[in-house]
């Protein structure tokens, strides 16, 4: 469907290893490939069989480019900060051998699209001559505000008032947000660390790159679209989502990971519940619970009586938390340690409610399956996210609030028990709105499908 002068372009694709970044960058990778471009992407032995799939599918378009890079592991939340800023270094010191393989290459990428934490990519463009595309797997209102904080870098609070709000007065419909919610890698700058330098010269660059790619919807997120058009000073900005695997929702339960569960044993579970019946519970790829925030949340869900299919990631404690837990809500409740196919679940009519940490791609998946959200933000761009979908578009209610929040088990228990009794609540009938607002926009004439063209087009020399 693409113009012919297109085919062959070639895109140098520079992913973060994690999978909220890494899943809607592949996800954007396929669609390039499927309008007729050569893809290059950049991976590292961990990274490398996400990305196989891909290129056995697309053997002459996609090639991976492997390149030696030790990352330490980036599990527990407690040091998840700064594991982040291990890695975003880590990703840095693949600037020199990428400029020597461009140097080298016969028909070198004419751009580079590079994912929010590898910022750097945008002076390696400007170094080689070509155009560098920034990839945000954050929504467009979250990067708003990041780059607000990036260029303004306000002053921390006292250890003692970690309180203090901060406003975001040019960006639209903002509240105020309290030191402590903003993101942890500014707060680390803030804090004075070694690597925060690079880290701060890399979102500056961010924000200075040729174009910027957005895993959101104009239906969505117009307002804060045209704010960061704004904010770039430029029309060069490009909303494309939601960003989800070309393959049909049921055959994508091996997305992003390897599922814990056989997905066909999961499905044939949820066929036996009724509709909208069962609570979806997952906190990304990255959070993990403490011991009493577990328990916390296993006795919400035994006092609720609802239905539920749980995520727990396998080195999350649990031992006492969970003990004869699964006996106790066995026919009812389903606990997946590991890896979840998250897209198969949503879409499965039996699911009605997600109790989410407000990860952007969990929010667009949800809000593709028409699935009402109860809202935990637990760090990172997630608060900014709770208010996007609790306060302005009313497809969540909040039931909680940070990394180390441990609820009222009796209050969670009644909220999620209200949330999935209740059939027309109002979070459900705007749910049902976006879903199908995501579904036109991703469809022939729709805007985001229309944004993916444009950009293509642009980004052809
Ligand atoms: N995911 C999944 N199975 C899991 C956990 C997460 O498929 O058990 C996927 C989820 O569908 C989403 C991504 O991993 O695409 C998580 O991204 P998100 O932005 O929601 O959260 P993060 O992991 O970045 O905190």
């Amino acid at each position: 469907s693409f113009p012919a002068g297109m085919r062959g372009d070639h895109a140098l694709i520079i992913p973060f290893t994690t999978s909220g970044h890494f899943i809607p960058l592949l996800d954007l990778t396929r669609h390039l490939v499927l309008r007729g471009l050569t893809v290059t992407v950049v991976a590292t032995s961990d990274t490398l069989p996400l990305l196989s799939p891909l290129i056995s599918d697309h053997p002459s378009s996609i090639k991976a480019l492997v390149l030696p890079l030790c990352l330490e592991a980036t599990s527990g939340w407690n040091d998840l900060t700064s594991c982040t800023r291990t890695a975003i270094r880590d990703l840095g010191t693949l600037h020199g051998p990428i400029r020597d393989w461009i140097a080298g290459h016969h028909s070198p990428p004419s751009v580079i699209i590079s994912d929010m934490f590898a910022g750097w990519a945008h002076r390696l463009a400007q170094e080689v001559g070509i155009k560098s595309i920034l990839f945000s797997p954050s929504g467009a209102m979250a990067l708003s505000v990041i780059f607000s904080l990036w260029r303004d870098m306000p002053r921390p609070p006292p250890a003692d008032k970690e309180d203090t709000a901060f406003a975001f007065p040019e960006i639209p419909n903002q509240p105020e947000y309290p030191w402590w919610q903003l993101s942890g890698l500014f707060r680390a700058h803030r804090e004075g660390d070694p690597v925060s330098e690079f880290i701060k010269e890399a979102f500056l660059a961010n924000s200075q790159s040729w174009g910027v790619v957005v895993n959101s919807f104009n239906e969505l997120e117009g307002a804060y679209i045209d704010h960061l058009m704004k904010m770039v000073g430029h029309g060069r900005v490009w909303a494309v989502g939601p960003l989800l695997p070309v393959e049909p929702i049921v055959s994508s339960g091996q997305r992003g990971g390897i599922s814990s569960i056989l997905v066909e044993d999961l499905v044939s579970w949820l066929d036996s519940c009724g509709d909208r019946t069962v609570l979806y519970v997952c906190f990304g790829s990255q959070a993990r619970l403490a011991e009493e925030q577990t328990a916390a949340l296993a006795s919400a869900l035994e006092k609720s009586e609802v239905n539920f299919v749980w995520v727990v990631r396998e080195d999350q404690p649990t031992k006492v938390a969970l003990e004869s837990f699964e006996d106790r809500v066995a026919g009812r409740g389903l606990v997946i340690r590991g890896w979840a196919p998250q897209l198969p679940i949503l879409n499965h009519p039996a699911v009605g409610a997600f109790l989410t940490h407000c990860g952007w791609n969990s929010i667009m998946e949800a809000l593709v399956a028409g699935v009402p959200m109860l809202a935990w933000p637990m760090g990172a761009d997630q608060f900014v996210n709770a208010t996007l979908i609790a306060d302005q578009l009313k497809v969540a209610r909040r039931v909680s609030e940070g990394a180390s929040a441990i609820p009222d088990s009796d209050k969670l228990a009644r909220a999620i028990r209200e949330f999935i009794d209740w059939e027309d609540c109002p979070e459900r009938v705007r749910a049902d709105v976006m879903r199908r607002a995501a579904a036109d926009t991703m469809g022939h004439g729709g805007s985001s499908s229309e944004n993916f063209d444009k950009m293509v087009k642009h980004a052809h020399v």
